[in-house]
């Protein structure tokens, strides 16, 4: 595995993008990386092409030989753990145990996965006559566009690629533009586990490159992990040419934490919830409506647990909390930050760049705020950043109506010792994924993605697998027809 400065994957190599120019920055330290290219509106319609020859061989393939190269990519992913480790953190800026624990193995999961659920692909054969029967056959899309975001780079990589492939698809995907690197280097691991050449290419870019994609007549589908906004702008712009869209967009997700639960267990959910990985992940649970009759105890015991979080370089191995993905959007953060105060919210930790941090990278203190109405700009909108908004409530008629009064709807958490209350309340929680004392565990199988703004369509799950199919439904007549002008 030999990567110097990213490029483009296409064509089974590592080929210089034409496009502009783009400087790659370890957002923790401030370095310059390397500077990349990004793919050209010619480099993007010859990738489309080559997908569109090696698609057919592709789909023509036996699965099972499919599946054997997404785990044989698996295992390359395993072998490589500590290069791609080192790579990742450098343009993620998040905490290297994060990312061995974590970020790595759900990526390599991923695809052994859908390897696994490609036994499950098959028609339905109806004889509903004694004239006829019909059948009906999974059939691939033909050529798929996929767009990430820059928290997971090589997870959302592999969540896009590992049912498109597996379905006998070909993608095309565009990382983020700030962490451009692991999804190239993944390139280089399909190949070397016998991907032939063309079926997963890396196009870097900006926005204009994913716009490129999004417009483009040859691809047929399009996946996208990112913001609400780009969503729309995405589905709209799909709406065109009517692709079919994928959309795992943002969230707002209500955490709910019940008198009768395990105080601790809550404090435990909500650091997971909230300040894993900077709280840079989409599902977080950043609404946590407290019962009043346990608040004084979760906030005591909440801030005694961010009182040892440690900040610290992302290579470090002690380091919990590591940098936001960049100044602009650390800055973004404190924006919101300076906001939740002007607005009368208060701030009972954190707030700031840490002290030893402000020079240097994208830091922010893990910040908790305890807000008295739900009308706050931080408490309706979409953050990021290590921030913890607690939203005291009474009942649970309230709280529930409370919870689904957001555009969003991707996730939610219920902390109760009682079962029977939690799976009443998750039943009519609006949101895709409801955990009942958890938050943020995804094991494979179990569908991700969101209601209402949230997105559409599933990731992680079986059900992925039909939304990059598309059914043939063959009839078979058993029978002569009848002429239909006879008297
Ligand atoms: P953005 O929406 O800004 O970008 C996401 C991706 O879309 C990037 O690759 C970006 O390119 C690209 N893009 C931007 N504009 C367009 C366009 N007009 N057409 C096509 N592609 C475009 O999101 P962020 O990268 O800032 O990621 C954070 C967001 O992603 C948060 O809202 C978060 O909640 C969401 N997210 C959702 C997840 C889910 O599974 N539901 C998981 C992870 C994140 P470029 O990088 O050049 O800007």
């Amino acid at each position: 595995m030999v990567i110097s400065t990213p490029t483009l994957w296409i064509h089974g190599k590592a080929v210089i993008g034409q496009g502009r120019e783009i400087e790659n920055i370890d957002p923790a330290l401030d370095d310059v990386l390397n500077t990349y290219t990004t793919a050209s509106a010619t480099q993007i319609d010859q990738a489309v092409m080559a997908a569109s020859d090696a698609q057919k061989k592709w789909a023509e393939l036996p699965i099972a030989e499919r599946a054997n190269i997404l785990y044989r990519t698996a295992a390359l992913i395993d072998t490589h753990q500590e290069a791609l480790a080192l790579l990742e953190v450098k343009d993620t800026g998040k905490p290297i145990r994060d990312v061995v624990k974590d970020d790595l193995p759900s990526a390599a999961e991923a695809l052994r996965y859908f390897a696994k659920a490609s036994v499950t692909l098959s028609g339905q054969s109806n004889h509903t006559g004694s004239d006829h029967f019909f059948y009906t056959r999974p059939e691939p899309l033909g050529v798929c566009g996929a767009i990430g975001a820059w928290n997971y780079p090589l997870q959302i990589a592999c969540w896009k690629a590992a049912p498109a492939l597996i379905t006998g698809n070909a993608l095309l995907y565009k990382p983020a533009e700030l962490t451009p690197t692991s999804a190239v280097v993944l390139g280089q691991l399909f190949q070397e586990a016998g991907l032939p050449a063309n079926l997963y290419q890396v196009l870097l870019g900006d926005a204009q490159v994913g716009q490129a994609l999004v417009d483009h007549s040859g691809i047929t589908k399009l996946s996208l992990t990112g913001s609400v906004e780009t969503g729309q702008r995405v589905a709209a712009s799909a709406g065109q040419s009517l692709k079919k869209v994928s959309l795992e967009l943002g969230g707002k997700s209500p955490m709910i934490v019940l008198p009768d639960c395990d105080l601790q267990q809550a404090v435990i959910g909500a650091l997971w919830g909230n300040y894993y990985a900077q709280g840079e992940i989409c599902s977080n649970g950043t609404r946590v409506f407290v019962h009043h009759s346990v608040l004084e105890a979760f906030i005591t015991q909440l801030t005694t647990a961010l009182k040892s979080i440690r900040i610290g370089l992302p290579q470090c191995l002690s380091t919990h909390m590591g940098s936001l993905i960049s100044r602009t959007h650390r800055d973004r953060v404190l924006h919101a930050i300076q906001q939740a105060k002007n607005e009368g919210a208060e701030c009972l930790f954190g707030g700031h760049i840490p002290a030893e941090f402000c020079d240097k990278g994208a830091f922010i203190e893990p910040t908790l705020f305890l807000c008295n109405t739900d009308s706050l700009q931080i408490v309706q909108t979409e953050v990021f950043g290590p921030v913890l908004c607690i939203l005291p409530f009474t009942d649970e008629e309230e709280v529930i109506t409370r919870a689904n009064d957001s555009p969003y709807g991707l996730a939610a958490g219920i902390y109760t010792q009682n079962l029977m209350q939690a799976h009443r309340i998750a039943a009519q929680l609006q949101a895709g994924t409801c955990w009942i004392n958890a938050y943020n565990v995804y094991p494979q199988g179990m569908p991700f993605g969101g209601y209402k703004k949230s997105g559409i369509g599933r990731e992680n799950a079986l059900t992925t697998l039909s939304e990059y199919t598309q059914n043939k439904s063959i009839y078979v007549a058993m029978k002569p027809m009848e002429h239909p002008f006879v008297c």
